[in-house]
């Protein structure tokens, strides 16, 4: 089968995303919090295997191989133990490989991502920063992926130098910043960084990580009107945290900012219904690429591409066959009390508490 390329599939329509791997992976007892390094896709491949099955599954047309936070200098940061027993070369050439195993002659995308280097905010320089980048490219090209994406990044200026190298393999360019409506972590406002991603070449922009969908979409609108601006027409992708989390929408280090992240954030975790709102919203502010970053589960995914599927010709993901949206499928609960749910004006007015008396809707002290 010749599979549709990124660039094709997001001109007819709305191309689904997949989820939280690092997050996910925590809860799931392979990643350590702190380094937060994927050596999981060696130590236990299966498990990484077992969640690119889910997202496929649940109706994602894309898996990113699992290399967050992969570059040889964030594994050989002080406390940071994978470093002394495997190379970024090694943690990709393994993530890919599972990743092509999963996705086998399916038509799944596979996306290989970089992550900013701890070399950019030590100052290191472009030569440094760009050689960190290549060693995790050359792995990527070797294996064909089927696209790049640079993802999480903080600083405009170091997005701009992934760009100019993941340009040079030819291959569909994707970029996205860990940035809210004030702007990168330079100050640089979003619409600004918007144009200079797209100049750098980009042909996907948009936002991933630290805000919820919320706020991930105020920044994506401002990236818009600014590209629109200049006459520019990037795609534009958007990839949330599955947390509600309002009070930091305009912190720099977003979610980060909250008490509780990032061990405690359960209570704030967004519904299947939360994500059919957050999809169609992209959609309708003319996101083409939408998916999920930490906290975002194999149903949130499914989420979407049930909320978009006529927009794709009917797609499903298999997992839709165990579903019916908007509780449909509790007309035949043994359960009364369930039968009486089945409907979406149910599902629409439900006001989903906490559960715990005496906490806060929303937290009154942010980190300092
Ligand atoms: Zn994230």
């Amino acid at each position: 089968m010749v599979k549709k390329g990124l660039l094709e599939r997001l001109t007819e329509g709305p191309v689904v995303g997949d989820g939280s791997y690092v997050f996910t992976l925590e809860k799931r007892t392979y990643v350590m919090a702190g380094p937060w390094t994927p050596e999981v896709v060696v130590e236990h491949p299966d498990a990484v295997k077992q969640l690119h099955r889910e997202y496929i599954r649940a109706g994602a047309d894309v898996v990113q191989a699992f290399t967050f936070y992969s570059t040889d200098d964030k594994l050989n940061l002080p406390g940071h133990e994978a470093g002394a027993t495997i190379t970024c070369k090694e943690l990709n050439h393994m993530a890919c490989t599972i990743a092509k195993e999963v996705v086998g002659v399916s038509d799944v995308l596979i996306c290989g991502a970089l992550s900013p280097t701890p070399s950019y905010t030590e100052g290191r320089g472009k030569e440094t920063v760009q050689r960190e980048f290549r060693k995790q490219v050359e792995v990527f090209v070797e294996h064909d992926v089927d696209f790049l994406l640079a993802e999480f990044i903080g600083y405009i200026e170091e997005a701009e130098w992934a760009i100019e190298l993941l340009k040079s393999t030819g291959k569909p360019v994707a970029c996205t910043l860990r940035t809210g409506p004030v702007g990168d972590n330079s100050g640089v406002p979003p619409g600004e960084c918007a144009v200079r991603m797209a100049k750098a070449g980009a042909d996907v922009i948009g936002v991933n990580c630290k805000f919820d969908p919320t706020t991930c979409l105020k920044t994506v609108a401002l990236m818009k009107a600014a590209l629109e601006r200049e006459g520019l027409s990037p795609f534009l992708m958007v990839q949330p945290v599955g947390f509600h989390c309002p009070e930091v929408e305009m912190e720099h280090e977003g979610y980060g900012m909250l008490p509780e992240n990032p061990f405690a954030l359960e209570p704030r975790q967004l519904t299947r219904f939360d994500v059919h709102k957050f999809a169609r919203a992209a959609y309708e502010l003319g996101v083409r690429y939408i998916g999920g970053c930490c906290g975002f589960e194999p149903h949130h995914i499914r989420a979407i591409s049930e909320e978009l599927s006529a927009e794709r010709g009917g797609k499903l993901g298999e997992g839709s066959r165990k579903h019916v949206p908007w509780g449909g499928a509790l007309t035949s609960s043994v359960l009364g009390t369930n039968r009486a749910k089945a409907s979406r004006e149910h599902w629409e007015r439900v006001q989903p508490a906490s559960g715990r008396p005496g906490h806060p809707n929303l937290q009154n002290k942010l980190m300092d």
